[in-house]
Parts: C-alpha cells; structure tokens; sequence
C-alpha cells in the first residue's frame, strides 16, 4: 500500500465549486480558499436552518490503543460508502491539531483510501481557524494583565488568574511559566501556563455556539479570574468580547473539502475530548444536516469520553441527536485489551480476542443505554483472519444483539464500506431514537459526576479531593450547578489508570480538580494526571516532514 500523502497526491479532486453544487450549494455562497476549499457564507447558513435536519450517524470507538483504531478513516470510509448506495451524504469532521500532527498520531485526515483532501493543507494551516482561536484567547490574557498594569479597576486578585495562553504545538515546557519579569514597566511577575489550542475554552465555545450571537455570549460569560473579594470576573467584564468576537468572525464559517471520492465534508473546529467535549462544530453538524440526508460525524477518543460527551454536552445543549451509532474497533486493538503486547498482534490469539472484547461490549452497552442502535464497524487490518472475525461477530450477535461488520475502507475506499452503510440506513429505518442522557439537569454536580463514574465507567464511585470538593460547593452556591460535566481522564481505560485495559469495574475515580467553564457551558472534573499540554514524543513525527523541490509537503500521515 502506498503511503497516505501519496495516495491523496495520486487521486485527482474535483474543485471545491463542483463539490458544493453536488450537495445543492450555490457558488456564490463559497468563500474560497484556493481551488479545494472553501468557507460558506454566514448568511446562507443561518436560512438553511428551517429546512428539516437528516439523519445523523455518530462514530465512537472502543478505548484507544497503540495498535489504532481508525474513527476518522471509518467516518470517511463510511461517508463514501453511503454515497455510492445512493444517499446524499455529508461529513462532519473536526480539523486536526499541530500537536499530533508533529507529535506522535500524525494528521486528522483519515488513512489509505479513505482521506479527507487536501491532507497536507487541512492538516497545517487549512483556513486559519485555530490561528484565530488561539489569537482570541491570547488577547483576552493580554487584556487581563493589561487591566492589571493599568490600575486594576476590577480589583482582580492577580493569585486567582485563572486564564493562560494557548498555543497550537505539544511544548511540555511551556506547562507552568512565569510572565511579567525584567521589572515594573513590563507589568507584575505572576505563574501562568500554557495550553494546547485545542484545550482552550475558547475552542469548546466556538464549536457549541449555535450562531454568532450565541458565540458572543458564551464569551462574555467567560470567567478570567475572581476580585478580591472572591466574585467573578469575565471576558464581558473586561470589554474583551467585541475584540475576540472580530478574530472569529471568518473562522465561525464551517470548511467545506471533499473526500478522495468526492463526497463532500465540514471539517470545522477540534476541542480535545478530554478537557472539552471532543467533536466539530455545532454550526458545521446543522449546516451539513441541513445539506445531506446522511450526516457521518465523529466523537474523540472512546465513547467512554467522546460520545459521553456528544451526548450529555453536545446533545443537551443543542437538541441535536444522533439516529445511529457506529462504535469502532479492530482486532489487533481487542486483543491488546486481552493483554497482548503490540509486536504480537499479527498473530491469531482467539482466546485474547475474547478476553479483549469485554471492552468493546462496554461501550457498546453505553451507547445502547442513550437508546442508540449501534452497528460495530471493524475495520479491517491486512492481517485480521476470517476466524477472528468470526468470534468478534458471534459475541456481538449472541452478548449484546448488534451486527459487527468488517470494513475494508482503508484499502478499497467506500467500496469497502457498503455493507457497513447498508446496517447503519438498516438501524436507522428500523428503531426511532429516543435520547435517554446520563443525568438531568437538576442532579447537584457531584450527583452528575458520579453518574458517569458509575454508568459509563462501571466504577464503584468516585473520590472526591477536599479543595475539588469545595469548588464544586462554591459552583452551586453562585447558581453554576445545572451545568453538564466535562469529565477530563485518560482515554485508555474505564478508569483512571491507563494501564488497566479492558472493562475493569468497581473502580474509584479520584476527582482532583473543578474548573469552570462558563462560556463552553459546562464544569470540567480532571480526574489523575490529565494533560492539559501535552509534549512531544522521543521521536516526534515532524522529524520524518520535509518539502520537496516542487514544494511539496512530504512525511505527513
Ligand atoms: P482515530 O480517528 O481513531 O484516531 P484515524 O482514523 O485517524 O484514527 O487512524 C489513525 C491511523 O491509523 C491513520 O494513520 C490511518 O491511516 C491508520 N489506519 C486506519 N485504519 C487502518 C487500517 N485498516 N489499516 C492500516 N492502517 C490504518
Ligand atoms: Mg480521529
């Protein structure tokens, strides 16, 4: 198989003009960005929502593994598959983050035949999007300490900052830092941090905002710090909100590209699935729901966090809800929950499969706990055996009622995918979607996170820290309590040890901090260590990435 870049060098595109008219989109709406991408008109989207929205199919997976699963090559593969059976199909993706990209997983843009294009552009800059995140969120700093400097009206207590900077790389040394040294004329010397763009609160802002006027409110209620006397003080209160509101204004419009098989896609904004809620922009999943009877999209991570998330963040706040769900998985990944190392897993192990897919059947029992139909898609491995397969799809028929299907995208493209996209339109027909979240509104917050623990987790309960519990207290106590949570753990595992694969239960989940997310709409609960910047591997990607004569990029996957 050739690699990834070559494959998506190889496959002519069609011109984003071409692409948009397939899916009814008047060129005169596009805002192109060279001849493959375009940006939609602000105006066109806000007419398109009276239409009736079509259905939506969410893929998840299985907790992640070093031997890879393929959420977003199976959102494509899938997307093109429904496509050739016919249906008006349109995908919505979240755009990839540098971080990966020159870290360790490489791009966002799926693998083999099945691509998002153009790779090399979406994975770098693409439109400037999250340029323009980070430039929004790095203002309202500056505003912070300039406020500071100036006098300090609002009387911030400059020990509670609690906004830093973002920037869009994995740079481990910029996780606690100190600003404002060399003395009084540049400001007072305080610890700040740094987080990756696709941790920042403005990013989970800018993909739940239903319009733009929503996006302004959201941040408006941003909270940047406390007064001395403990009250809260927002981005509003700052007069940030005109300011960053003009550096969002391009990016609010969802990027149309195309798959290597023409079916056309929103790729718009990425917050982490851990810290945030781990999927594309709201504006882009209604806009393509309005464009398409189909709409493929992905949650991050497993459906432990992403789809945990889509549904009790995203969902909630939105009405959206999906009509399928498509968890992910492959066979060398289920064997590695069954304990097999990662230079073993070309290997048949039957019995390591079995053990393995207690993982898969959790998720699975979640996303039918939400009265989601699920479809399993494995996606195929050049070495995965019929046997295997075998077993996989008899324990999904005879343990949890639901097909598993083998799904050859990444070698053969959407032709791979057809029987995957014929029992998706299958469940879709056959079960109406009646959307049972994990906690209502009401529940006081800790009541919430221990729903997940126990629901989703299959923990004992959880461990709440002295100081987290006293900000939950406090959260409550100003009127924050009927906000959803935003669990932040490892993606490995049920709990938070990320070496504990497979479906462990009776597990404590240590609640270590609470921060509140005012504008994104919810309270975040960090559980362990999790990585709010993360750093780059011993070998980083971007040590194989280089420009060729012709200038081409070349190394990136
Ligand atoms: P996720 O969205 O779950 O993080 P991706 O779809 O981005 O995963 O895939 C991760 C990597 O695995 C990509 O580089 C992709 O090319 C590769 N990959 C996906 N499916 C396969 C497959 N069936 N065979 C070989 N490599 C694959
Ligand atoms: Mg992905």
């Amino acid at each position: 198989m050739p690699t990834d870049i070559e494959i998506a060098r190889s496959t002519p595109l069609k011109t984003i003009t071409d692409i948009a008219a397939s899916i009814d989109i008047p060129s005169d709406v596009l805002n192109p960005y060279g001849r493959y991408i375009a940006k939609l008109d602000r105006s066109f989207i806000a007419q398109l929502m009276d239409r009736p929205r079509g259905k939506l199919i969410l893929v998840t997976a299985i907790s992640p593994t070093a031997a890879g699963e393929g959420k977003t090559t199976t959102v494509i593969g899938l997307g093109d598959a429904l496509k050739r059976v016919g249906c008006k199909t349109m995908l919505a993706l979240r755009e990839p983050s540098l971080g990966p990209c020159f870290g360790q997983k490489g791009g966002a843009t799926g693998g083999g035949r099945s691509q998002v294009a153009p790779m090399d552009a979406i994975n770098l800059h693409f439109t400037g999007d999250f340029h323009a995140i980070s430039a929004a969120h790095n203002l309202l700093a500056a505003m912070v300490d300039n406020h500071v400097y100036w006098g300090n009206e609002l009387n911030i207590d400059t020990r509670r900052i609690n906004w830093g900077r973002v920037v869009d790389m994995n740079d481990r040394a910029l996780r606690d830092i100190v600003v404002g040294l060399g003395g009084p004329s540049n400001g007072y010397s305080h610890s700040s941090r740094y987080d990756i763009t696709v941790a920042s609160e403005i990013m989970a802002i800018f993909c739940l905002a239903k319009d733009f006027d929503d996006l302004q409110e959201r941040l408006a209620r941003i909270v940047v710090a406390e007064t001395t006397d403990r009250q809260p003080v927002t981005a509003g209160d700052l007069k940030a909100v005109g300011a960053m509101a003009a550096l969002l204004a391009d990016a609010m419009q969802p990027n149309l590209v195309q798959t290597l098989e023409g079916t056309p896609a929103l790729v718009h904004g990425g917050p982490f699935a851990n810290i945030a809620h781990g999927c594309n922009s709201v504006i882009a999943t209604e806009t393509a729901l309005r464009l398409a009877d189909y709409v493929v999209t992905e949650a991050g991570f497993g459906a432990d966090l992403g789809a945990e998330k889509f549904l009790d963040i995203k969902c909630r706040q939105t009405g959206l809800s999906p009509d399928a769900c498509v968890v992910v998985a492959t066979l060398r990944a289920l064997k590695m929950h069954g304990g097999v190392a990662k230079a073993d897993l070309a290997h048949e192990d039957i019995e390591a499969l079995k053990r393995g897919f207690a993982n898969l059947e959790r998720h699975v029992k979640n996303m039918q706990s939400f009265g989601l139909p699920v479809v399993v898609a494995l996606n195929h491995f050049v070495t995965d055996t019929e046997a295997e397969f075998a077993v996989v799809r008899d324990l999904c028929r005879d343990r949890l009622g639901v097909e598993a299907i083998f799904s050859s995208h990444w070698s053969d493209g959407g032709a791979g995918a057809e029987k995957l996209a014929r029992q998706v339109i299958e469940a879709i027909a056959s079960s109406a979607v009646n959307l049972k979240l994990t906690y209502s509104d009401d529940q006081p917050l800790t009541e919430k996170i221990r729903s997940v623990a126990q629901k989703i987790y299959g923990a004992a309960d959880i461990a709440v820290e002295a100081s987290a519990a006293a900000t939950l207290a406090k959260l409550e106590k100003e009127g924050w309590g009927n906000l959803p949570v935003c669990i932040a753990k490892t993606q490995y595992s049920f709990s938070t040890d990320k070496n504990l694969m497979g479906a462990p239960s009776g597990h404590i989940i240590p609640i270590r901090e609470i921060r509140l997310s005012a504008g994104a709409g919810f309270v975040v609960a960090l559980c362990g260590d999790i990585m709010t910047m993360p750093g780059l591997p011993r070998k980083p990607a971007a040590e194989a990435i280089s420009v060729t004569r012709d200038g081409l990029v070349d190394g990136l996957f």
